[in-house]
């Protein structure tokens, strides 16, 4: 399958609205005001909008967001190395749930995400299958800050 410029795919299914109420869901408040936030980058957001649209029509499944801004503090917390950077503090990245999907579905997550490319030339994918620390299994869907 080839790589197809976002701009080709999402903004021709823009839904009514960036929540997405149905069919993406958050694990607290803060998660949603986060992800609600002006300043969270409108191309990330389509490409999670996307990403529901799939998880629903084709798993019947909500895509369930497990974290969006990170401050530097609580990424150094999580890496153990104040050197890392993360998307997340620059509100370039969201974090969604895997353990709901089976094996297949993840495959099929990671597939549809990484066609969609954020910025021509890129090296970077848009999705991660990936755990950090001690945590949990999960997506990371990050698209360019620069
Ligand atoms: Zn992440």
């Amino acid at each position: 399958m080839g790589e197809i410029p976002i701009e080709d795919v999402v903004f021709r299914i823009r839904p009514k609205g960036d929540n997405m109420t149905g069919i993406i869901d958050f694990k607290t408040d803060q998660e949603r005001a986060e992800y609600n936030d002006s300043q969270l980058d409108q191309k990330l957001k389509n490409i999670v909008t996307l990403l529901a649209y799939y998880s629903w029509e084709f798993f019947n499944k909500k895509v369930f967001i497990t974290e969006v801004y990170r401050t530097q503090h609580e990424n150094n917390l999580i890496y153990k190395d104040t050197k890392h950077v993360s998307l997340h503090t620059y509100h370039h990245a969201v974090d969604i749930r895997s353990s709901i999907y089976t094996d297949e579905e993840i495959e099929k997550l990671l597939t549809v995400a990484n066609t969609i490319l954020y910025r021509k030339g890129s090296k970077h994918k848009t999705a991660k299958y990936h755990h950090v620390g001690n945590g949990a299994f999960h997506f990371h869907i990050q698209t360019s800050a620069y």
